[in-house]
């Protein structure tokens, strides 16, 4: 009831295709590999960041460790790298408990195979090729 009740909010009210499920396993790696989205793009030059970092504390914690074609890539500095625990977790910003939301997929990232989230879509691919199929051949049987 509960879920359902999510799920029905996530996607009539915010839009949304995905929901989260799982859990945290702690092991640091989204914090290590971070790319910042800006409006509709991917940050892909120092100076745009550096004036970004004057917007929002979280930039402030972050330092460039690479750069790929999706754009520059960010590791945060609030990761302990012995324990990969975050050094401010019980005061980490809002963007940190988010995580991971379906906004990740559109600026070309994912979640590393050994995550403890998931994201499935809110309604089952199999519904909708049902959907598509009966509209389409009124007649046919589905499965
Ligand atoms: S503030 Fe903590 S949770 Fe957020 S990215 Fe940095 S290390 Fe990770
Ligand atoms: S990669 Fe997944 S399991 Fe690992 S710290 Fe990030 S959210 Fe948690």
């Amino acid at each position: 009831m509960i879920i359902g009740l999510k799920k029905w909010i996530l996607s009539k009210i915010l839009r949304k295709k995905y929901y989260r499920t799982g859990k945290c396993k702690a092991c640091g790696k989204c914090c290590t590999q971070i790319y910042v989205k800006h409006y509709k793009h991917v940050v892909q030059d120092e100076e745009e960041f550096k004036k970004l970092q004057l917007l929002h504390k979280f930039y402030t914690y972050l330092k460039i460790i690479g750069k790929d074609e999706i754009g520059l890539i960010f590791e945060c500095q609030n990761l302990d790298p012995k324990t990969h625990k975050c050094r401010i977790h019980r005061r980490r910003p809002g963007i940190c408990r988010r995580y991971p939301q379906e906004e990740l997929f559109s600026m070309g990232g994912a979640l590393s195979d050994d995550c403890g989230y998931k994201m499935e879509p809110i309604i089952p691919f199999k519904d909708i090729m049902r959907k598509c199929t009966i509209k389409k051949y009124p007649d046919q049987k589905t499965l």
